[in-house]
Parts: structure tokens; sequence; C-alpha cells
């Protein structure tokens, strides 16, 4: 039975690790708030009190955690801690799953080419219903051979799964995939609100608008959310920012302009800096509201 170590047992992380238990993998999870290994616990799991005791023995190691330096910080150590890359067997695989900076992937990609450990980065896309339901959509980069020998795992969480590229070439895609989803949002929060200064009914709007052109995934699962005003995360606006500054930094350095994703990058700083950064990235309709007097 191929044993995973899965650090980080949050929104995605733990119904993540908790697919991997009954698809019969062996998991033994570490979070930094231990109530989230119990979870893993009363799932069939096993807890892990570290890092590198869920990593040990382990033939994959997952990480699901929020920003690059988190994941450089488990990977490669802190301060006087070992990083996990230090203590795994040559030939053992590591799945960053979490969205953090390309050029970061490919910096971890080559700190364990070094030591002997594949490492894929695997984002994903389908929020915490996606996890789960283990639907996600993959992208991973990283080798070929690599992506085939951890396809079995990453089958257990998505239902699209797909090689993309090169080291990094995942969290490209995932880069772009977040750009297109904040873009999206922001327009449908101004769209719901542009409905409702017109007095039309909002629900019977969404469901015309969900069989034309303007349909999307983005529309089918988050309209309803704005609709009741609920604003709890699934995804944080927190973690939104991040990925949006990503994009930004990365069209940059490849010299793209992206006027309407800059836009929204600077929306979700605004909203983060009025104190939702925790809320939903619905929350987006607030200040859509705000900004409209309403
Ligand atoms: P989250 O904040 O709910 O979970 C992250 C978990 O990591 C937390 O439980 C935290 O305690 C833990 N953690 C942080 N540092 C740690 C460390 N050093 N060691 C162990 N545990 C640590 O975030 P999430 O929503 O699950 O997102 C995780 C990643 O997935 C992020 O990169 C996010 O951008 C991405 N993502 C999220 C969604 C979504 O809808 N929530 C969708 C797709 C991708």
């Amino acid at each position: 039975m191929t044993a995973i170590g899965f650090i980080g047992l949050g929104v995605m992380g733990g119904p993540m690790a908790a697919n991997l238990v009954k698809a019969g993998f062996e998991v033994t999870g570490f979070n930094r708030s231990p109530a989230k290994v119990q979870r893993l616990v009363e799932a069939g799991g096993r807890g892990a009190a570290s890092a590198a005791a869920a990593a040990e023995g382990a033939d994959v190691v997952i990480t699901m955690l929020p920003d690059s330096p988190d994941v450089e910080a488990v990977l490669l150590g802190d301060g006087d801690d070992d990083g996990v890359l230090d203590r795994l067997a040559p030939g053992t695989i590591v799945v960053d799953m979490s969205t953090i900076r390309p050029d970061v992937a490919r910096s971890l990609t080559a700190a364990g080419a070094s030591r002997g450990v594949r490492v894929l980065d695997a984002p994903v896309s389908g929020g915490e219903q996606g996890a789960v339901d283990a639907t996600l959509s993959i992208m991973v980069g990283g080798d070929a051979e690599t992506f085939a020998a951890a396809r079995p795992v990453l089958d257990a969480l998505g239902r699209t799964v797909v090689h993309v590229g090169p080291p990094g070439a995942g969290q490209t895609v995932k880069a772009a995939n977040q750009l297109i989803v904040g873009g999206t949002l922001q327009l449908v929060a101004e769209a719901l609100v542009f409905l409702d200064a017109h007095g039309v009914d909002r629900s019977r709007a969404v469901d015309v608008l969900a069989g034309g052109l303007a349909g999307s995934a983005v529309l089918d699962r988050k309209a309803p959310d704005m609709l009741d005003r609920n604003f709890q995360p699934g995804f944080r606006v927190d973690l939104h920012h991040k990925d949006l500054g990503i994009v930004t930094a990365a069209a940059r350095d490849a010299g793209v302009a992206l006027p309407a994703g800059s836009l929204v990058a600077t929306l979700m700083g605004a909203l983060r800096a009025q104190g939702h950064g925790d809320l939903d990235h619905t929350a987006l309709l607030l200040q859509v509201e705000q900004l409209s007097g309403r």
C-alpha cells in the first residue's frame, strides 16, 4: 500500500486527505492546529506531531499550505528545523498542491532533485466542494515519469488531472485560473448590484444568464452565495489576493500587460484592507455595493 504523508489539513487539505483514506491509502497527516489532525484521525487516518513525522517513511508527501513561504519552510527548513526534503529517502515523490509562485515551485523541484527526491507542482481548482467530492481539476508541472508514478494518488483527489508541462507549469496554469476566476467574480458581483438597482429578480436573472454565454462555474456556484449573503469561506479573500499577486508578478516577469487583472488585484487588496480578508472572495459584492452607495 502506498503510504502518504499529508501536511496542511485546512479547508482543502482536510477533505483531500480524507478522500485518500477512503481510496485505500495509508495517510499520516500533520497540521499546525491539532484539531484538524484529529479530524483526519476520525476519518481513519493517522495523526503526526510534526511535518517531519508525517513524512517519515512516506512514498508520497503532499503539501497543501497557504503560501510560498509556508511550503518553503516545511520542505527546506526554517531556522533550526530541518526541512522535510532532507529527511526523505531518495525516490520519494513530493506533490505540492498549494497555490504558490511558479519560480518557487521550480526552485523546490531543483532542491528535491539535488537530494534524489522527485517534486511535482500540482495546484488545484474546484474549491472546497471539489475537494470534498474528489472532483478537483489538478494541473501538474514536473517530469512525465514522476507524473505517471503519482497519477493514482492524484486520481483519488480529482476528476480532471492534466500534466501541463515542466516544473512550475502547473503553478503558471493555476495563476491563469485565478485571473479568470477573480475577473469573473468581480463582474458577477457588479451584475448583481446592477440588476438589484433596476429592481429585477436576481435569482431569475441568474437562471437565464446561466443558460447563455454569460454562464460559468463561477456564476453557478458563487452567485447563489452572493444572493444569500453567505460570505463564509470557501476561499478566503486573503488567499485570492495572494494569488493575484502571483499573477501580476509573473505577468510583469514575462512582459505581459494585464489591465483588467491588475484592477481586480487592486480591488481584492482594498477588500482585504477593509478587514474582509477572512471572508470568502464572494465578499467582492460588499465592495461593489459600497462603491455604489447601496
Ligand atoms: P487553509 O488556510 O484553510 O489551510 C491551510 C492549512 O495549513 C491550515 O490548516 C494551517 O493551519 C496549515 N498550516 C499553515 N502552515 C503550516 C505549517 N508550517 N505546517 C503545518 N500546517 C500548516 O487554506 P486552504 O483554503 O485549504 O488553501 C490551501 C492552499 O490551496 C492555498 O495555497 C490556496 O490558495 C489553495 N486553494 C484553495 C482553494 C479553496 O477554495 N479554499 C481552492 C484551490 C486552491
